[in-house]
């Protein structure tokens, strides 16, 4: 693929950028290297006000930067903004918290190990690798950076290769900041030369954010040259909706779990669960506020839904959507590509699925909402977890019981009551089976790329 930023919403190529060759991509190793010899030996509080002067860029350079990510994938402008806004918080975070996280941790009792004393150390790996996708392209690499460089690891950048200029800004964000020069590099590479990047005796461990077929060569690799791995994956979580939810509001945040981000996002609901005592009333809610949104330009800043980031992609979506049409399912709102120039695709719902439709199984990675009547709380459990993925889930009712009932039995990393899935920097993100393993954000996040040493004195 192309190293180039093409305006999803024109379907016109921009700029097109020569990836780093061999030479370039030593030299930003190299660098990477000789500054986590520098930065692990500096303080929590030193690297703090350096990861708060990197807040400060990206707050100044929001609106600049929006820009950038909509014309690169295509969000909507507000939402671009919002997410550099965003990003600049979870680096606060980590400035405010990482010392706490990382502080040594003291055995209860020392004398059941015969020491005098015991207890837990956190020190930094040295060089990680990120392979970041183009969904979110500032904020899931400030949620690997951050934690990252506060630990005193340093990291470099794979981004995807349709969001360059987004990767360009993060090159030199950090060492705007204060932080040493190769504390944080981006690798202008394509996906073929991410396996070189992670057998380099330079790089300690990996996190890749995307598909799955990307996780499993990636984590492969990594585990032949034992080296660690995040993998956050796909995911098609399941809304559920009982009789004793709010419908309304269900139904409101049921279409911005779907919509947000053109339906780009890996914890967007997806497979809407729905008890059949409320289904039809449900389904009607649904399909009109969905029918009611805007599409279009995505720097109007009217426009709700934007395009889908790649031709590609549109392309993906159609033919999950034509496989179900074809083997029955009801169209209950849009269905089809916009007859435009770049790559819209209507704000879809498709209900009557049944287990032989692609759709079923795959993620729909755009604004297409699938429909499932539950007979009761077992089958709409049954449903959620009949997907491989386990990323997050969203549960409305208003009955204790049934809460728990769900909250113990979703198969997910996650299960929102009602609400939509949503990443806080406070809260641990992350999945169970095809969605990857290991946590982002919260605590749990910083203490993935750390050497946990234990300390024992007699
Ligand atoms: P993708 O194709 O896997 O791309 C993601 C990144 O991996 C890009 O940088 C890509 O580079 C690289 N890549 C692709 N194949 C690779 C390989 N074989 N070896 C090494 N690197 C490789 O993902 P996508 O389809 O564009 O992104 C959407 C997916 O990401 C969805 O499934 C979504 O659910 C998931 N996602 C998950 C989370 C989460 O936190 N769980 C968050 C956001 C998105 P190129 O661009 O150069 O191909």
């Amino acid at each position: 693929m192309a190293i180039a930023t093409v305006n999803p919403a024109t379907g016109e190529t921009i700029k097109e950028f020569t990836p780093d060759d061999s030479a370039v991509v030593e030299q930003k190793l190299a660098e990477a290297q000789a500054a986590f010899q520098a930065l692990k030996k500096t303080t929590f509080a030193q690297r703090a006000e350096w990861m708060r002067a990197a807040a400060d860029l990206l707050d100044a350079d929001a609106e600049e930067l929006g820009r950038i990510i909509t014309i690169e994938m295509g969000k909507p402008i507000a939402q671009s903004v919002a997410e550099v806004h965003k990003s600049a918080k979870g680096a606060r975070y980590y400035a405010e918290n990482a010392a706490r996280f990382l502080a040594d941790e003291p055995l209860d009792d020392p004398s059941l190990v015969n020491a005098s004393q015991a207890y837990a150390r956190y020190q930094p790996l040295g060089v990680i690798l990120a392979v970041m996708p183009w969904n979110y392209p500032l904020w899931q690499v400030l949620r690997f950076a951050a934690p990252a460089l506060m630990a005193g690891n340093t990291g470099v950048l794979k981004h995807a290769s349709n969001v360059p200029q987004s990767a360009l800004y993060l090159d030199t964000l950090f060492e705007r900041a204060g932080f040493p020069t190769g504390a944080f590099h981006t690798l202008l590479i394509g996906s073929g030369a991410v396996d070189a990047v992670i057998r380099d005796p330079r790089i300690k461990a990996v996190t890749l954010t995307g598909s799955e077929p990307a996780g499993r060569s990636v984590a492969s690799i990594a585990a032949r040259e034992i080296k660690k791995s995040v993998l956050e994956l796909g995911g098609s979580d399941p809304f559920i909706v009982l009789p004793s939810a709010d419908l309304e509001k269900a139904a409101t945040t049921g279409v911005a779990a779907r919509t947000i981000n053109n339906g780009q996002s890996c914890i967007a609901g997806k497979r809407f669960i729905v008890h059949q005592d409320v289904y039809d009333e449900f389904a009607g809610l649904f399909a009109a506020k969905i029918k009611a949104l805007t599409v279009g330009d995505p720097l109007d800043a009217s426009v709700q839904v934007g395009p889908i980031a790649t031709a590609g992609g549109l392309n993906d979506l159609q033919e999950l959507v034509d496989d179900a049409v074809a083997k029955g399912a009801q169209v209950l709102a849009g269905g089809h590509a916009l007859d435009r120039p770049g790559y819209f695709f209507e704000p879809t719902i498709l209900a009557g699925l049944t287990d032989d439709m692609r759709l079923v199984m795959e993620e729909a990675f755009g604004p297409v909402a699938s429909l499932y009547p539950a007979k009761d709380d077992d089958d709409a459990i049954r449903i959620a977890n009949q997907t491989t993925f386990g990323l997050s889930s969203s549960v409305w009712t208003s009955d204790p019981a049934e809460e728990a009932y769900f909250v113990e039995n979703l198969d997910a990393g996650a299960v929102f009551v009602n609400g939509m899935t949503v990443s806080y920097p406070e809260l641990p993100f992350g999945g169970i089976k095809a969605s990857g393993f290991g946590r982002e954000l919260a605590a749990a996040g910083i203490k993935e790329f750390v050497n946990l040493k234990t300390v024992w004195r007699g």
